[in-house]
């Protein structure tokens, strides 16, 4: 946890000072409002961070569930022009925080508190009505300070403490902000508007209003999933009986309404339940409950099991647990990818290739089916089939970077030079490292192989790319 957060401050920090440089009137208070420019810069900084941080989740499944669902509830925000990232933190404690630039971190220990999906997307909603209404800025500005070191200090501490309070005090202490403690959670009044406009967004996109109410009671229960560890998000979102009751009114007034839960969300807890601790301990949580009947959904109990089996190496055990899925277990695209895995694990890729067709064409949009069947494609040695797969897939996903590493890694395999550099420049453009970026893409431009066509499209991307480093060196150096 240490590590990503000094990573996270460090560029966090070099961000800020480009646009503290451009603050007019540091005099002003009511001057220093961040114009949603430079949010997005924040926000690219943290997400560079998050691209490479080990202690960010970095399974597919996990992430896409998570923006899916974050996803369909900005589309019911206020605010349209808004964008927002979500990302989940590897870490068992409860929680959730909003960054500037509209990003979102989840702790996995949220999710597995959480009763629901339901339950969780009550939490993003909140969150995202902290970002729709401005909170972060607008406590920013509303600080009296008189050096850019405060406010930096501030801006500073106000990223960590929203991802870490128990860090939150060493760091002010370093950032020279000291007193600012108390400022840096939400003020009531912001608690009050983030439920109310949250509760909105909630229900608009068709959640259930009351797991509002069931999730505070779940928070002030505590954590039973990690023992000592104490609900972080009720430090900096703290309940008072006053928010239980507004919200308990709101519910009141609500037309009752069945939502069906999505059928993922037990899947997604028991796939981040087995990728904790070491592989045994996994099988023996998963084993222990299937054998005392402790659980709500066996299905999902089954899977974790399987999944857990997969880190052990055990493949027979896993193949045992898939085996009783497919007879009894709802078709779901969790257990189809699953099942693709274990017959690469286990060495069989012509299954393998079948079942990957087969669940991609059910699942056309599902990422770790599509990189699943492009390195398979690159393990069978036909590269010219992840390169269409990809390339299929690209308009979907414009922004993956690993596509287009996959793209490069087939490209390599092909013998092609310059179009294996010029793929691993995309991919680092898009993990948000410029300097990487460039360097490949010089690589690209000096490879001796391509034809006219393609060295005039490198060429003017590596212009492209040089000049976009410039603007962002021109502000670090102003
Ligand atoms: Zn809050």
């Amino acid at each position: 946890m240490m590590k990503f957060k000094i990573t996270l401050l460090t560029s966090f920090f070099c961000c800020l000072s480009v646009f503290a440089n451009e603050l007019p009137d540091l005099g002003d208070s009511s001057q220093l409002i961040i114009s949603a420019k430079e949010e997005q810069a924040i926000a690219k900084a943290i997400l560079r961070e998050v691209a490479v941080s080990p202690e960010i989740v970095q399974d597919i499944e996990v992430i896409d569930y998570l923006k899916n669902l974050g996803n369909r509830l900005v589309a019911y925000s206020p605010n349209k022009t808004q964008q927002f990232n979500f990302f989940v933190v590897n870490e068992s404690s409860i929680n959730a925080f909003a960054m500037l630039g509209g990003v979102i971190g989840v702790h996995t220990g949220l999710i597995l508190a959480a009763n629901s999906e339901s339950e969780v997307a009550s939490v993003l909603g909140h969150e995202i009505a902290h970002v729709t209404q401005r909170h972060l800025p607008r406590m920013i500005a509303q600080q009296k300070n008189d050096s850019i070191k405060s406010i930096l200090g501030i801006a500073l501490a106000l990223l960590v403490a929203r991802a870490n309070p128990q860090l939150s005090a060493g760091t002010m202490t370093a950032a020279s902000a000291m007193g600012v403690q108390k400022q840096l959670d939400y003020t009531r009044d912001h608690e009050k508007e983030a439920d109310r406009v949250g509760f909105q967004i909630l229900t608009d996109a068709g959640f259930d209003g009351r797991a509002m109410v069931s999730f505070f009671a779940t928070l002030q229960k505590g954590s039973r999933f990690s023992e000592g560890a104490a609900p972080s998000f009720l430090r900096t979102h703290p309940i008072t009986t006053e928010r239980i009751s507004d919200m308990s009114n709101r519910v009141k007034e609500t037309r009752y309404r069945q939502i069906q839960d999505n059928p993922d969300f037990v899947y997604i807890k028991s796939k981040l339940r087995a990728a904790n601790g070491t592989p045994q301990s996994a099988v023996d949580e998963f084993e222990g409950s299937i054998k005392d009947k402790r659980f709500m959904n066996e299905a999902a109990e089954r899977y974790g099991l399987a999944t857990a089996y997969m880190r052990k190496n055990d493949f027979i055990k896993a193949r045992q647990e898939v085996e009783w899925l497919k007879i009894n277990a709802k078709r779901d695209v969790l257990i189809e990818t699953l099942t693709c895995k274990l017959e690469v694990a286990t060495n069989h890729p012509a299954q393998a290739l079948n079942l990957y067709l087969k669940a991609l064409n059910l699942y056309p949009n599902h990422r770790a089916l599509i990189y699943g069947l492009a390195e398979l494609y690159l393990m069978i040695n036909e590269p010219e089939k992840t390169i269409k797969l990809i390339n299929d897939k690209l308009n979907i996903y414009p922004d993956d970077s690993y596509f287009f590493e996959l793209l490069s890694k087939a490209y390599s395999k092909e013998g092609k030079e310059l179009l294996q550099y010029q793929a691993q420049s995309e991919a680092y453009y898009r993990k948000f490292n410029l300097p990487r970026a460039i360097e490949q893409m010089e690589f690209a431009a000096k490879s001796k192989d391509g034809n006219f066509y393609q060295k005039s499209i490198v060429e003017s991307r590596l212009k492209q790319l040089i000049f976009e480093n410039s603007l962002e060196d021109i502000k670090d150096k102003k």
